[in-house]
């Protein structure tokens, strides 16, 4: 998809679907074309790729089912390498070939998640204006901004950085169903953006995902710290969204004739953004995502 201004100006990718089974970007995608089309567009191009991985999709499955492998740590991918290293490199080069000033990766969490704004861990010299750009244009979207403690160095998002081309990803709420609020939010998210480098303009409000006023500006650190220590059942007390304290209990996890096993606190101040997809708690499974303070 492709939209361009007779303007020169920016140029800004918009890509989802990575993984089959995060489906809302497509949506989003849809919907900010629809948007674009009927505002004009003030200068510079918008391109996407709103379904990366149709094999994922068509078996609501997060790999390429065919070969069962994450397209999201395929990067920068191989001509004559495997299906995704292939997939990869098609996508890659591609965006690169157009000189990209941002890429915007969308993505989908937990089901019971917030949505928010990742940037990537610093990729070091050679990234470095790339890197700067990408934490002030998150700032843009108006989600909370967390920054990636682990990377997969093998991510669309942290190959690009690399090659210090700007780029962020989007984390719009729950995978498998379209979240209607959730397209309004990375609408705006996206519009944010756009606005931010001059390529629209101020338009009307859409509803935007309200962020405490503590935390604007902010770029929290990610954690899914503590895992759960041992199996049982987990009852969450915090929900996604919920401001939490050092040592606050979010979670306990009981055996199956109800006996208290493990209690799960918080490791520091932060926020809930979202909570493991299902209450069977094993050794090291993450139970709740968190954006610390
Ligand atoms: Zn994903």
């Amino acid at each position: 998809m492709s939209v361009e201004s007779v303007n020169a100006g920016p140029v800004v990718w918009l890509t989802a679907c990575i993984h089959g089974d995060e489906v809302t970007g497509m949506v989003t995608i849809q919907e900010v074309f629809k948007r674009i089309q009927r505002q004009r567009l003030l200068r510079g191009s918008v391109y996407a790729f709103p379904l990366m991985n149709p094999i994922g999709f068509d078996t609501a499955s997060r790999y390429i089912t065919l070969s069962r492998e994450d397209l999201n740590k395929s990067f920068p991918g191989s001509e004559n390498g495997s299906l995704a290293e292939r997939i990869a490199d098609r996508i890659l080069g591609t965006i690169k070939g157009t000189k990209p000033s941002l890429v915007v990766d969308l993505h989908n969490d937990w089901m019971k998640s917030i949505p928010y704004t990742v940037v990537d861990i610093d990729p070091g010299p050679g990234g470095k204006k790339a890197y700067e750009q990408a934490k002030a244009i998150a700032q843009k979207t108006g989600f909370l901004v967390v920054a990636e403690t682990e990377q997969s160095a093998k991510s669309l998002s942290y190959t690009l950085l690399r090659d210090n081309i700007p780029a962020l990803t989007l984390e719009l709420g729950e995978s498998y169903v379209v979240n209607e609020q959730n397209v309004k939010y990375g609408l705006n998210a996206i519009e944010g953006i756009l606005r931010y480098l001059g390529m629209v303009e101020a338009a009307d409000e859409l509803p935007h995902y309200e962020i405490p006023e503590t935390l604007k500006g902010k770029t929290l650190s990610f954690s899914s710290e503590p895992a759960s220590s041992g199996s049982g059942i987990i009852r969450f007390s915090g929900a996604p969204g919920d401001i939490v304290k050092r040592g606050q209990v979010v979670a306990k996890i009981y055996n199956a004739f109800g006996k208290l096993l493990d209690t799960i606190r918080c490791s520091n101040d932060g926020v809930i953004l979202g909570h493991s997809d299902s209450s069977v708690a094993f050794p090291g499974a993450p139970v709740m995502a968190f954006g610390i303070i």
